[in-house]
């Protein structure tokens, strides 16, 4: 079925070049994706080691494309040249649309998000890949608000087809729509939607995680939980899920949904008490990123 150009497209400024701030799991895996469909990007970090991690990636997924027989070794290598990996700010002024990828913490967000908007020409395009934090919110210091929306893309990024565009109050239609087109040259499916704490997906997934740390707390065996939701037709259940999305990620989140929508969400347990899931952080047990969660990996 061919796919007829949305609203959004038709007036979209098409992106020729991008850039990723952070080079961590998010941004690594951005510029793989972008690289991967021919958009090149620089992959902008603050650390020599975060910069070498995120090409190393980069160049896994590659070779297992390789394995496949789905791309040779000289397409490799040429898609790996679309990736230009730097410390410094040197060549943002030709930056058509930056993707903001640092840590989850709304003061280096704002003032990464301000500096580089210093640096970037007029027209160009900011997003942030932020989990929770307000787009409003991160667009208060910016001089150029118009320019700037939400791009949240999902872990691992070069899997998960869905990537929420999301428009904050002084979003413009030409952000929105360059976001759509560039979301969909990375061969991802955009949705756009207005902003508010935990946009669409974690409004829904987060309420999903609650019920399930209440059947923990109540005794429930999370891995029977998790073969249930399989059968139910979940590529995973949701303990296995918590370890993928990290469960110090899972409270921080939890917390802002909470504070956003304090008649439907808990901050913690029932009557004061911890959720399994806090209780889970307080224990070390983050998930993937450090071995062990609810599983415990190699
Ligand atoms: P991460 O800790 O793996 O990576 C963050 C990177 O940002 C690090 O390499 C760090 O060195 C770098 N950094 C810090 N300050 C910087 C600066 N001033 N300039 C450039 N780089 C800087 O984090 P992550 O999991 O990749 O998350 C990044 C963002 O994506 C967060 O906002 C997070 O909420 C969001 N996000 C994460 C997930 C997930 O599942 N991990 C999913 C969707 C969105």
């Amino acid at each position: 079925v061919k796919r007829k150009a949305g609203k959004y497209e038709k007036q979209a400024k098409a992106v020729k070049q991008a850039a990723v701030l952070g080079a961590g799991i998010m941004g690594g895996g951005i510029a793989y994706q972008s690289a991967s469909k021919g958009t090149p990007i620089l992959m902008k970090d603050i650390k020599e080691e975060a910069i070498e991690l995120g090409l190393k990636e980069s160049r896994k997924l590659f070779a297992k494309q390789v394995e496949r027989g789905k791309l040779t070794t000289e397409q490799m290598a040429e898609k790996l040249t679309h990736i230009r990996p730097t410390l410094s700010y040197g060549d943002f002024g030709h930056v058509d649309l930056v993707v903001e990828a640092v840590v989850e913490n709304p003061k280096v967000k704002d003032a990464v998000l301000t500096e580089v908007e210093g640096l970037v020409s007029e027209d160009t395009i900011l997003t942030s890949n932020t989990s929770t934090i307000s787009i409003t919110r991160l667009a208060q210091n910016l001089k150029r608000p118009e320019n700037f929306c939400g791009m949240h893309f999902f872990n691992p990024v070069h899997r998960m087809p869905l990537v929420e565009v999301i428009r904050g109050e002084k979003t413009g239609d030409a952000a929105v729509a360059a976001t759509v087109a560039y979301a969909r040259a990375m061969g991802k499916t955009p949705i756009v939607v207005n902003d508010c704490p935990g946009f669409l997906v974690n409004r829904v997934l987060f309420p999903y995680f609650g019920g399930f740390s209440l059947l923990v707390e109540q005794g429930a065996d999370f891995q029977r939980v998790d073969k249930v939701m399989e059968k139910f037709g979940w590529p995973m259940g949701p303990a296995y899920l918590l370890d993928v999305v990290g469960m110090d990620t899972a409270v921080h989140a939890n917390e802002v949904m909470a504070e956003g929508f304090p008649d439907r969400m808990a901050q913690g347990g029932r009557n004061g008490t911890k959720t399994a899931i806090q209780v889970m952080v307080e224990n070390e047990r983050l998930g993937q990123k450090n071995a062990k969660g609810f599983y415990a990996y190699e």
